[in-house]
């Protein structure tokens, strides 16, 4: 794959050419490709610039709703729960926006050691997460080798009662080339991660001073293509909302899906919208022309559901927990709980933002038992699953499963199992009361074959035995 070449699957006058032409749809025009979207085949960039034109305001009630019932349909009442851990905050870039970037001297820099990591690792394990998500920066003294050394750490660190463990570790890092990508292959891990920050390429230029590696905009537009070489087909994209005008970021995630399709034959595995949020001595994060408002936000995540709809789709702390509760329903997938984001803050004493040792503040600074409990009492299942990578369905594997409605029958017993073990495991007694209800009723919605399959994993559990899925 050339990364040299100009042309790249990213065209910006051609998407603004579809965005101008869908501005002009009129009400109708919306009203059909909402038709084409209750289809769950996805849209094409056409059809998905006439959403993002509709200035109608019932309209986007409409599409809100659509979301929310191809979110139930597609993943029903589940949401996978994770916890970010980042590792070091050395940065040789300098990304305009990122409180890590290497000319932010107000930083305290620090990388775990080996000790750290397994301090912070059990903090997790011990309040009973089992999916991490790892995020690191780019710097020539952390690459693939301290990479998969602290992945292999966190992996082999459990907590003295033989119950906590990490089951699957994600990864947030910088583009590489093909070779590293088989190691971290041949290392086990899930979904790779890189977010293209901004698909508008001369915004890129912008908040990406030249000189640095992350300058190298299709470098970075074609690493998940790189990664798919390298037979790592659990990929992620997403797009840093808040850097460029927010529709054309909703379509050059679509272009940046299809491509990848075409190519592999598999979509991204998630995709992630992150908004840009204020960060310790970094004042573009609040300068920024192009900040997207609670409302844009709202129509971008249920624009990015009908578009892409068998994507999982990942929503972080960053945003409040009331904003959280009304998003998720829009077609959210994943989301993180109890995040601390400051290097070594998980076994630390401090609670909430440590401004000084993070790449940006947080919003949502509930503990993880909250989180659960809040999502269980609106009726959400909260998943710790990770059986899918762990049997290798994963890439277009995964995919063929999801598009044949398979998942919800698999995922939705090993929600209940995963969520099962978390309450008996780790949850308060609140949490337990409301946690177990709904498990009742879960497992009452369950056709016989199944309910008894679940009822028989939950006596093993119940005689001691831990890690059940199907
Ligand atoms: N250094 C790696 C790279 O460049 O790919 C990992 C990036 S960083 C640790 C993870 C993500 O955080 C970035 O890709 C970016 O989208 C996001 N991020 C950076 N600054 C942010 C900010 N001020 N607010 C919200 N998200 C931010
Ligand atoms: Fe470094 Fe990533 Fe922050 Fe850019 S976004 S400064 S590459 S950590």
């Amino acid at each position: 794959m050339s990364t040299t070449a100009l042309q790249t699957f990213i065209d910006p006058p051609r998407i603004r050419r579809q965005l101008a032409e869908g501005a002009k749809a009129s009400a109708k025009d919306v009203a059909e490709v909402l038709d084409i979207a209750a289809e769950m085949k996805g849209l094409t960039p056409e059809q998905t610039a006439i959403l993002l034109g509709n200035a109608d305001p019932e309209l986007w009630d409409e599409t809100f709703r659509l979301a929310k019932q191809i979110k139930q349909e597609i993943y029903g009442r589940r949401i996978v729960l994770f916890a970010p851990l980042y590792v070091a905050n050395y940065c040789q870039n300098d990304c305009l926006y990122c409180a890590f970037r290497c000319t932010n001297d107000d930083l305290q820099r620090h990388a775990l050691s080996d000790e750290e990591l397994a301090g912070e690792v059990r903090a997790l394990e011990s309040v009973g997460h089992k999916r991490l998500l790892m995020v690191y920066g780019e710097h020539p003294k952390y690459g693939i080798d301290y990479i998969t050394h602290t992945i292999e750490k966190a992996y082999e660190t459990k907590t003295a009662d033989g119950k906590g463990e990490i089951r699957r570790i994600n990864i947030n890092a910088a583009p590489m080339d093909v070779e590293d990508y088989k190691v971290l292959k041949r290392i086990g891990i899930g979904t790779y991660q890189v977010f293209q920050e901004t698909y508008d390429p001369e915004v890129y230029a912008k908040v990406h001073p030249p000189r640095t590696r992350k300058a190298d905009f299709p470098w970075r537009l074609y690493s998940l293509h790189r990664a798919q070489e390298a037979l790592l087909d659990d990929v992620a994209i997403g797009a840093l909302f808040g850097l460029a005008e927010w529709r054309f970021e909703v379509m050059g995630l679509l272009y940046h899906a299809i491509d990848m399709d075409e190519k592999f034959n598999v979509g991204p595995h998630t995709v992630s919208f992150p908004r840009l949020e204020p960060a310790h001595n970094t004042p573009f994060t609040t300068n920024s022309p192009n900040l997207v408002s609670d409302e844009d936000f709202k129509k971008l995540v249920a624009v990015i559901r009908l578009m892409i709809p068998y994507t999982g789709m990942i929503l972080t702390a960053r945003e409040k927990p009331e904003l959280r509760r009304e998003v998720l329903a829009m077609g959210c997938s994943q989301i993180d709980g109890g995040s601390r984001i400051g290097i070594g803050s998980y076994s630390g004493e401090e609670q909430g933002n440590i401004p000084d040792r993070q790449q940006f503040s947080i919003y949502d600074n509930r503990t993880l038992d909250d989180v659960i409990r809040d999502l269980a009492e609106m009726g959400y299942t909260p998943s710790f699953c990770t059986a899918c990578y762990r049997e290798e369905r994963t890439g277009a594997t995964f995919m063929g499963i999801a598009k044949h409605g398979e998942v919800g029958e698999i995922c939705q017993m090993n929600a209940i199992l995963t969520f099962s073990e978390f309450l008996v495991d780790y949850a308060s007694d609140e949490t337990k009361r409301v946690g177990f209800g709904l498990i009742k009723d879960e497992i009452a919605d369950l056709d016989e074959r199944r309910r008894e399959m679940v009822e028989g994993a939950l006596k093993k559990m119940t005689a001691g035995e831990r890690d059940l899925y199907f």
